[in-house]
Order: C-alpha cells, then sequence, then structure tokens
C-alpha cells in the first residue's frame, strides 16, 4: 500500500460525528415483523410443594400464595409460604445428609454435578420458558443467556470437587456445613446456580430460599434433583417470603449464610449473623459506572450502554446505570441512544424478537415509577421515546433515560433496578473516575477507550469488583463475581467463589 492510498483510505473512513447524528435525529421506522412467540409450552401443576429431604412436601405452615406471569397478570401457581416448622424441617434434613454427602468421594460428587448439568441442558428449552413466564424476562435471553449458564456453572463446578487440594495449595479444604443460600427474582435459576454448584463441589448442604415472585425454576431444578438422584436432603428448597428467608438466616443450626439481594436487607442479614458462628458472604445492590471516552469505537459503546441498562429490564444488579460519557462525545451519544432506542422492542417476553419483556412485579414497576418522579421533581430531563402500543395487562416500562443529571441528584446515587438509564458528563480522565467512585456501591464498572495504556489505568483506580474493558455484562463460571464497600463482600464463581464454602 502506498503511502498516498493509505492517507485517501484514512480520510475516507473518518467519522463525521455531526453528519451521523444528523441522520439520526429522525427516528427510525420500527419494522414490522411478525410475531415470533416461542411455541414450546410448560406444565405447570397448580399448587407447588416445598422440597425437603427428595421429596415434594406441604407446608406445614399450610399458607400459600400466588405466583403470576408478570407479561400476563395471570396466576400459574400457587406457591408454598414455608413457616418456622418447614424451615426446621429443611435445615434437619440438609444437617443429617451432610455426614455422607461431606465424605462422599469427591469423583462421585463430581458425577452428580455433571449429571445435573447435562440433564440441564436437555431440559433448557422447559426451563427458559418457565424463567420467562414467571419473571418476565425475554425469551431470548432466558434461552441464550440464563439457562446455558446455568448449565455452564453446574459443569465448571463439577471439574472442582476433585481439585480442591490444588485450588488451596497446601491446605485440607473440608466442608463448611449447612448453607443456608438466599437469593433475589431477577435471574433466579442463574443465582441458585451460582449458590448451589460451589456449595455441593466443596461437600456441603444447602438449604435454598428462592424469591417471591420467581420460584418455580428452583422447584422445576428439584424435579431434576430427584431425576439424577441426589441423595435426599443434600438440596433442600423452602419457598416463601423475606420472613421465611430472616427464619433461615436465624436457624441456630446453619453454618453459612449466603445472600444475594437488596443492600437494605443485607444490612439487617449482616446484624443478624454477628455474633455468631455463622459464615456469611453477600452480593448485595449497585450503581455501577459505564464510562465511555471520546476515542471509544462510539457504535460498539452505544450496544455496550444498551446490553449495560437495558439487559433484562434493567433487573441487573451490576446493571451500567450510571452512564459517564466524556463531553465533548455527550450531544452525540445522546442522539444515537435515542435512535437506537426506537428499534427495541417492548412486549410480550415470550415473542423471540422482544428486546424488553415485562418488568417483574407491579411492586418493581412501582417503585420505577416513583424513581421517574423524583428524577423529573429534581430538575434532570427525562428522554422516553414512544413505541407502539404496550399489551393491555403486565407490568411494562419503556427504556428511557434521563440528561442534565447532576452528581447529587437522587436518580444517579440510588438504585433504580429498572429500564432507566442516568447519564452524567466528565471531563478528564480522574473526572471520571472520581465521579465513578462517588457511591457507596462497588459492583461493577465498564471502561470504553481506543487506548489500551487509558483502559488499564482508569479500571486499576476504580472501586468495583467486576471492569468490563470495551464490553459490558458478560459473565463466566471462572471468572469471580462480588462487590466492593456496599455492595457486599466474598465472590461468586471460579476458584474465587470457592473460598466461601470450604474451611482451611
Ligand atoms: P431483596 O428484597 O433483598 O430480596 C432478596 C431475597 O431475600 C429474596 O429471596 C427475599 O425474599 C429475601 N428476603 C427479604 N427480606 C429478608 C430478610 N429480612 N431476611 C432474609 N431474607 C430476606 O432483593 P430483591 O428485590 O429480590 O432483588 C433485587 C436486589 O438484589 C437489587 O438490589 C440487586 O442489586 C440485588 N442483586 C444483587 C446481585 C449481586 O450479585 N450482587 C445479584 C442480583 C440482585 P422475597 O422475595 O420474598 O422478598
Ligand atoms: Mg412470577
Amino acid at each position: 500500500m502506498t503511502h498516498d492510498h493509505h492517507d485517501d483510505t484514512a480520510a475516507s473512513l473518518q467519522y463525521d460525528a455531526s453528519a451521523v447524528s444528523a441522520t439520526m435525529r429522525t427516528a427510525p421506522a420500527l419494522i414490522d415483523y411478525s410475531p415470533a412467540p416461542e411455541t414450546a409450552r410448560t406444565p405447570v401443576s397448580e399448587s407447588c410443594g416445598l422440597f425437603i429431604n427428595g421429596t415434594f412436601v406441604a407446608p406445614r405452615s399450610r399458607r400459600r400464595f400466588e405466583t403470576i406471569n408478570p407479561a400476563t397478570e395471570e396466576r400459574l401457581s400457587l406457591i408454598a409460604d414455608g413457616g418456622a416448622a418447614d424451615v426446621d424441617a429443611a435445615v434437619s434434613a440438609a444437617r443429617a445428609a451432610l455426614r455422607r454427602w461431606s465424605r462422599t468421594r469427591p469423583e462421585e460428587r463430581a458425577k452428580y454435578l455433571f449429571r445435573l448439568a447435562r440433564r440441564i441442558q436437555e431440559r433448557a428449552r422447559e426451563l427458559a420458558v418457565l424463567e420467562t413466564m414467571d419473571g418476565g424476562k425475554p425469551i431470548r435471553e432466558s434461552r441464550d443467556v440464563d439457562i446455558p449458564l446455568v448449565a455452564q456453572h453446574f459443569f465448571h463446578h463439577a471439574g472442582w470437587c476433585d481439585k480442591l487440594r490444588y485450588a488451596f495449595a497446601g491446605a485440607d479444604p473440608r466442608p463448611v456445613g449447612v448453607c443456608g443460600q438466599i437469593i433475589p427474582w431477577n435471574f433466579p435459576l442463574l443465582m441458585a446456580a451460582w449458590k448451589l454448584a460451589p456449595a455441593l463441589a466443596c461437600g456441603n448442604t444447602c438449604v435454598l430460599k428462592p424469591a417471591e415472585t420467581t420460584s418455580l425454576t428452583a422447584l422445576r431444578l428439584a424435579e431434576i434433583l430427584q431425576e439424577i438422584e441426589l441423595p435426599p436432603g443434600v438440596v433442600n428448597i423452602v419457598t416463601g417470603a423475606g420472613e421465611t428467608g430472616r427464619m433461615l438466616v436465624e436457624h441456630p443450626d446453619v453454618d453459612k449464610i449466603a445472600f444475594t439481594g437488596s443492600t437494605e436487607v443485607g444490612k439487617r442479614i449482616a446484624a443478624a449473623c454477628a455474633g455468631t458462628r455463622k459464615r456469611l458472604t453477600l452480593e448485595l445492590g449497585g450503581k455501577s459506572a459505564n464510562i465511555i471516552f471520546e476515542d471509544a469505537a462510539i457504535d460498539q459503546a452505544i450496544e455496550g450502554i444498551v446490553q449495560g441498562i437495558w439487559f433484562n429490564q434493567g433487573h441487573v444488579c451490576c446493571a451500567g446505570s450510571r452512564l459517564l460519557v466524556q463531553e465533548s462525545i455527550a450531544d452525540d451519544v445522546a442522539v444515537r441512544l435515542r435512535h437506537r432506542l426506537a428499534s427495541l422492542r417492548v412486549g410480550d417476553p415470550l415473542d423471540k424478537n422482544t428486546d424488553v419483556g415485562a418488568i417483574n412485579s407491579a411492586a418493581q414497576l412501582a417503585t420505577i415509577r416513583r424513581y421517574l418522579e423524583i428524577g423529573r421533581a429534581e430538575g434532570a430531563r427525562l428522554e422516553e421515546i414512544p413505541g407502539p402500543p404496550l399489551p393491555e395487562r403486565g407490568y411494562w416500562c419503556r427504556p428511557c433515560f434521563f440528561t442534565d443529571v447532576d452528581p447529587s441528584h437522587t436518580i444517579a446515587r440510588e438504585e433504580i433496578f429498572g429500564p432507566v438509564l442516568t447519564i452524567l458528563t466528565f471531563r478528564t480522565p480522574s473526572e471520571a473516575v472520581e465521579r465513578a467512585n462517588n457511591t457507596p456501591y462497588g459492583l461493577a464498572a465498564g471502561v470504553w477507550s481506543d487506548k489500551g495504556a487509558r483502559i488499564f489505568d482508569v479500571a486499576r483506580k476504580l472501586e468495583a469488583g467486576v471492569v468490563w474493558c470495551n464490553t459490558y455484562n458478560q459473565f463466566d463460571a471462572a471468572s469471580p463475581f462480588g462487590g466492593y464497600k456496599e455492595s457486599g463482600f466474598g465472590r461468586e464463581g471460579g476458584m474465587a467463589g470457592l473460598r466461601a464454602y470450604v474451611t482451611l
């Protein structure tokens, strides 16, 4: 290539932000796809029991509550509301099973986990449909992200069972005991896998408490545990509300609590465990910064922003909910985002074309709406992009973003946990770091730049458990995940995640 030729090519590829923005000032017409509904249906029984000691049992509490499909508001099933006697039965079953399970040869434990992972793959479609029906997330995500990661997590930990000595060189890792595990509703089966897989690999027994609105896939997992003939009592599942979780936390015969959920509840759990022998790990909320420098590959960054905040309706603890964009490109980014937003399809989560599904519950929708009001009242500007009408029933919130945001605004500080992005600006890399760290949270962050040196410099200074560089919301069973500051402590995934489940 001659020097001249090279220059020509460079000139023709030169990016003219103003020209691109001009074409983007008009919203694209949403291409009218035909509906592409997921046709697989999965039967759901009218009422569900608790999974204790290898069998499904009616709750001793005699209480049940509805779980609904948030996209239709129709009842899917009645879920058992575990009471004190139920939690006690589950903990006793886990205690009784511990003796044998903890002494089961590691290669044998691995066989169960491999079998479980394979069975999840075989039943993946059913699990994905059920996850979408109960929680409202788009089928594309449950099918392509949640369930494959669930299987990966069990495969990964199956491999650790007989290699724990190598993970903790020079030590003799032993199980912690009976683990009480409490999970949220945003990634129901994935959070169950994050908790159960390392615990079982290390020889512990478990009592799992799913979130109130999304118990169905955990209970389906219990059926799979029966299929693979996991010894009774090794995993017990007690459904119920927050009160059931509290009883599990306070049960005197639990050795370890692993909690994923809100910072508010996490603090209460930390207080309850203080002064007891219980070990504790907490994976809590976040207000993660996604930092876009002016030299970033802009179209990729736009996709990263979309993936960062509008994935799973923004029901993501590590969502890039605070966009920090360099001032020189802030207007251009806002124009492009508006343009991109207009092409996102909001609606029926079981339609394979849907990008943004239903908000998980009426309560969460009310929380999001409250934050939209607060944002406007405090003087930020809400950018809402109209789209085709939303279904009449169900809980919906169109993806949107705030500009003209001051760092002191409530929407810049508090976790909204919905499809609402807050955009702030910065001028220099040090200001970006300072603003990103100016939060009580520290779960994740994103950095977008063409300069490797800048990425490493900024990433090193960010107080966040995960920093994604030129990408966002990527997960892998081998990669540890967890927070700094009020986002919690302890790690899940990979070798680091095993530490919470062994005594050395
Ligand atoms: P949540 O209200 O804290 O609930 C989490 C779980 O704890 C649910 O199973 C809940 O039961 C239970 N629970 C409620 N009160 C309890 C108590 N006093 N003692 C013991 N357990 C109790 O959180 P959420 O609204 O379900 O989930 C959203 C939050 O989770 C967000 O803040 C998000 O950032 C965080 N999250 C963090 C991560 C992470 O890895 N760091 C991952 C996902 C989500 P009920 O469902 O019956 O209330
Ligand atoms: Mg539900």
